[in-house]
């Protein structure tokens, strides 16, 4: 973590400071309370003295975002964002609009380092990891851009979050606070491809957030062909640290399967779907996969995808296919940055 990053440290450590430097107790409420809303300098934070900001600015970097392009989908109410970091990197955020309010998928990391075959987002690799303030950052932006809150978070944009496990974990602390943004954990989900020690690492956080499983394929064959990450844990691996989360969080699992013609969309891979999900605490999300330039995938028709679905159904599988929103706009990660950076 950055040491000057004053967004990214919790009450209990603005508190310390405040102590240290003997300024009055409730002054890190409203310090804490002005950077989670996403102050952009010191100069917004007009409760608080001067000679105290000053002394703030003197030791502590205020982490800010800029917005680089901004697509508004005209089939629906999704906007995705292209955010240009400190350092000049890029990260994609979307905004969703739902009927129970908006949603945002944020990024944890530019780039990515597991190289799924059908993602956009690895193609490149990992450049770095994403700080909790720049995460936090991609809401704030995104809230101000648009003045409304955000109820809902998902951290499926570019970058595996169990490869940023501590700023990760340190943002849902920060973004669940009840001075800061407030959105309750139970209002995010964080998808994996499978870093099964970080599952196990994430159980013990017990944070009744909701855990996504990309699994993609029902066995190492098909798993490994398409996700670098399952020749270092397979899926009888993976499957048991889903089965541990469940039972030491008490939380369902939401299974990501993205179908793909040709490669895990047969009658076989759903009945081998089935039997390894059978009895567990779970719900399978089925996402049309997003054709990218860069591998010859292709999605199926909806009456596939919909045969697939109704054969999990049948087999006892809670079983639904995303809705797919932005498809105008390239709304799934990795699409526009990988254009930008061209
Ligand atoms: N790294 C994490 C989270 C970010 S990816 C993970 O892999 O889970 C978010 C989701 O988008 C994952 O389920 C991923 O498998 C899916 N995804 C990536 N590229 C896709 C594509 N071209 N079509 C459909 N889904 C895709
Ligand atoms: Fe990384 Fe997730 Fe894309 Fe795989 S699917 S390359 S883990 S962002």
């Amino acid at each position: 973590m950055d040491k000057n990053d004053i967004k990214s440290l919790n009450l209990d450590e603005l508190t310390a400071l405040i102590k240290e430097w003997g300024e009055p107790n409730f002054r890190a409420g409203q310090i804490f309370k002005w950077l989670q809303q996403g102050v952009d300098s010191y100069e917004e934070m007009t409760d608080i003295p001067q000679k105290l900001r000053d002394k703030m600015a003197n030791s502590y970097n205020i982490v800010t975002i800029k917005c680089k392009k901004r697509l508004e989908s005209t089939i629906d109410d999704t906007v995705k964002y292209l955010y240009e970091l400190s350092d000049g990197e890029l990260v994609e955020s979307v905004l969703m609009k739902y009927n129970h309010g908006y949603s945002i998928c944020i990024s944890t990391q530019v780039g990515c380092r597991m190289g799924c075959s059908f993602c956009a987002s690895g193609l490149n690799g990992l450049t770095r990891s994403l700080l909790p303030s720049e995460m936090l950052g991609q809401i704030t932006a995104t809230q101000r851009d648009r003045g409304i809150r955000i109820s809902n978070v998902v951290l499926m944009g570019m970058g595996e979050p169990l490869d940023n496990f501590d700023n990760v974990v340190r943002f849902l602390e920060l973004v669940s606070h009840e001075k800061g943004l407030n959105i309750g954990l139970r209002h995010i989900s964080l998808s994996t491809s499978g870093v099964v020690p970080g599952i196990y690492k994430l159980a013990e956080c017990k944070m009744p957030i909701t855990l996504s499983i990309s699994l993609h394929a029902p066995n190492d064959e098909i798993r490994s062909s398409m996700m670098k990450v399952n020749k270092r844990w397979g899926v009888a691996e993976l499957i048991k640290a889903c089965k541990d989360y469940i039972k030491v969080t008490g939380r369902r699992i939401s299974f990501e399967y993205a179908v793909i013609s040709g490669v895990n969309d047969s009658d076989e891979c759903a009945r081998q779907l089935s039997r390894l999900l059978k009895g567990m605490l779970c719900h399978v999300n089925l996402i049309p996969a997003n054709p990218v330039k860069e591998n010859s995938y292709k999605k199926p028709d909806r009456a596939t995808i919909q045969k697939f679905c109704d054969k999990l159904n049948a087999f006892g599988i809670n079983t639904t296919i995303r809705r797919t929103l932005g498809s105008d706009i390239d709304a799934s990660c990795g699409q526009l940055r990988g254009r930008e950076i061209e």
